[in-house]
C-alpha cells in the first residue's frame, strides 16, 4: 500500500523539473553557447523595476529610489533615442529580415555604424561576480542535472511544435522602417545598474492610500513603449489581467481610452485590485473592463492593440510548483498555446483599424511562440482575409535600451529580452505590427 504509492511518485518528476529539462532539449540549441548563463539566470531571482505612480507621492517615491542607487532607465533610452537617425536613411528595404538590416547597415557610414553600435553582453568575469553575488539566493538543487521522462511521442509533438510552426510556407513578411517611438514623458522607472543585485522595499501610500510605486520585471515596460501611444489612442488590452502593462499605460497619461479584455473572471478581480491601490476612482472613466474570450473580437475599433498572451511563463514553470504548466496533466493545454497565440493576435489584428499597430508580446524563449507565431498569424491574415499588415522594426528601441537589458540578435521579427545574471530581466519577447492602409 503506502510503500508502492511512495515509490511510483518518486519515479514522477516534478513540474519544475519537466520544465528544466525541456528548456535543456528544446532552448539549447537555439541559444547555444549563452543557453549556460540564460539557464543560471533563469533559476535565480530576476529583477524588478519601480514604476513611479503619479497620483502617489511622486517626489518622495524618486527620493527614495535614488538613494537606494537605483537610476530612471527611461532618461538614458529617451537620450538615445532623440539621436536616433531619421527613418528615411533606412527606408525602402521591404523583405528584409531585421538582422539582415542591422548587419548590412553597420558597413553604411561611420555615422550609422555608431548608432548601430550594440553593447556588447556582460564579460565571463562580470557574469562571474554577479554569479557570487547571488549565490545566497540560488538553491543547488536547480543545477542537478535531470533525467529524460519524455515519451517518444512527447518529444515529437514537441519537436514538430518548435520546428514545424517556425517553418516559412513563402507568404512574403515586409518588415518596415518608422520614426522611432518616443518615450512617454510622464513615465518614471527605476531600476538598479547592471550588476547591481539590490532590492525595493515594499512602497508607502500617500494619504489617499494609493501606492507610491509598483514593482514588476523591467522588460515588461518594453510593450508598452512599443505602443508608442500618444493622445487621442483608443487602446485594446486583449489579454490584460491581472494589469501590470494596463498601469504603465495609464501612467503615460496618453490614451484616450483602455479597453482592458481577459478571459479569466478572478484574473480581472486582480486587475481592479492593482487598480484601486494606485488609481484615484474618479480617473478611471478611461478604462473598461470586459471579460470574454479575446479570440472573438474581430471589430475594427482600436488604433493601438496589445496582445501580451498566455505562454510557457519560463521562469514561472522553473520555479514554481503550483499550477505548473509542465505537470503531465497539462501536456494537451500546453501543446495547445502556441494555437491559442496565434488566434489572439489574428483577432487582435482584426481588431486594429488601418494605420494603427498591434504588440504582440511572451514572457518566454520559445521562438515557436514569438517569431513564429507573428509568422503564422501573418500568414492566417493573408490566406484567409483582405487585410494588410507589415511589420515594424524594432532594433531602434532595443539599441535605445541597450545599457539596461541584453537582447538576442537573431529575432526575425521581435526583439527579445534575454536574461543574464547581471542584469536579470526578462525573457520578454516583443514584436509590433502595423495594419496597412
Ligand atoms: N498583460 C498582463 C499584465 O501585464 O499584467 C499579463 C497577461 S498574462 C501574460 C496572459 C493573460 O491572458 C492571462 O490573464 C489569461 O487569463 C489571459 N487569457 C488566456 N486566454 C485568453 C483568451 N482566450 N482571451 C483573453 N484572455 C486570455
Amino acid at each position: 500500500g503506502k510503500q508502492r504509492r511512495w515509490t511510483q511518485k518518486s519515479k514522477e518528476l516534478s513540474g519544475t523539473n519537466k520544465a528544466l529539462e525541456h528548456f535543456d532539449i528544446f532552448y539549447k540549441p537555439v541559444y547555444k553557447d549563452t543557453w549556460p548563463s540564460i539557464r543560471i539566470s533563469l533559476l535565480t531571482t530576476n529583477k524588478y523595476c519601480a514604476l513611479i505612480n503619479n497620483y502617489g507621492d511622486v517626489e518622495r517615491a524618486r527620493d527614495t529610489l535614488s538613494q537606494l542607487g537605483a537610476c530612471d532607465i527611461l532618461e538614458e533610452a529617451s537620450e538615445a533615442l532623440q539621436s536616433t537617425q531619421s527613418p528615411d536613411a533606412e527606408a525602402g528595404e521591404g523583405f528584409n529580415f531585421a538582422r539582415e538590416t542591422t548587419k548590412k547597415s553597420t558597413n553604411e557610414t561611420d555615422d550609422a555604424a555608431e548608432n548601430d553600435e550594440v553593447e556588447e553582453p556582460p564579460t565571463e568575469d562580470e557574469e562571474l561576480l554577479t554569479l557570487l553575488r547571488y549565490e545566497k539566493n540560488t538553491s543547488l538543487d536547480n543545477f542537478v542535472p535531470v533525467k529524460r521522462v519524455y515519451t517518444e511521442k512527447e518529444l515529437i509533438e514537441q519537436e514538430d511544435l518548435e520546428k514545424s510552426t517556425y517553418q516559412s510556407t513563402g507568404v512574403p513578411i515586409n518588415i518596415i522602417h518608422e520614426s522611432p517611438v518616443q518615450i512617454p514623458k510622464d513615465l518614471g522607472v527605476y531600476a538598479f545598474n547592471k550588476g547591481d543585485t539590490g532590492e525595493f522595499p515594499a512602497p508607502n501610500s500617500n494619504n489617499a492610500g494609493k501606492l507610491d510605486y509598483f514593482l514588476m520585471d523591467g522588460a515588461s515596460i518594453l510593450p508598452v513603449i512599443a505602443l508608442d501611444l500618444q493622445p487621442s489612442d483608443k487602446v485594446l488590452d486583449l489579454c490584460s489581467a491581472p494589469g501590470g502593462k494596463t498601469l504603465v499605460m495609464k501612467q503615460t497619461n496618453l490614451p484616450e481610452s483602455i479597453f482592458c479584455n481577459d478571459i479569466s473572471g478572478s484574473r480581472l478581480n486582480r486587475l481592479q485590485k492593482v487598480l484601486r491601490s494606485y488609481i484615484p476612482e474618479d480617473v478611471t472613466d478611461d478604462i473598461t473592463l470586459k471579460q470574454q474570450d479575446g479570440r472573438q473580437l474581430k471589430n475594427p475599433q482600436f488604433n493601438k492593440v496589445l496582445v501580451d498572451v498566455p505562454c510557457n511563463t519560463d521562469r514561472h514553470v522553473l520555479l514554481e510548483e503550483d499550477n505548473n504548466l509542465f505537470k503531465s496533466g497539462r501536456t494537451g493545454e500546453r501543446l495547445q498555446l502556441p494555437v491559442v497565440q496565434r488566434d489572439l493576435l489574428v483577432a487582435g489584428i482584426l481588431s486594429c483599424i488601418q494605420g494603427g499597430s498591434v504588440v504582440y508580446s511572451t514572457c518566454t524563449l520559445s521562438a515557436a511562440q514569438n517569431d513564429g507565431i507573428i509568422q503564422s498569424a501573418l500568414e492566417y491574415i493573408w490566406q484567409e482575409t483582405d487585410v494588410n499588415v507589415a511589420v515594424i522594426d524594432l532594433n531602434h528601441m532595443a539599441k535605445a535600451f541597450s545599457k539596461t537589458f541584453r537582447f538576442w540578435r537573431n529575432s526575425r521579427y521581435g526583439q527579445l529580452v534575454l536574461p543574464t545574471l547581471s542584469c536579470n530581466f526578462g525573457p520578454m519577447y516583443i514584436a509590433k505590427l502595423k495594419v496597412l492602409e
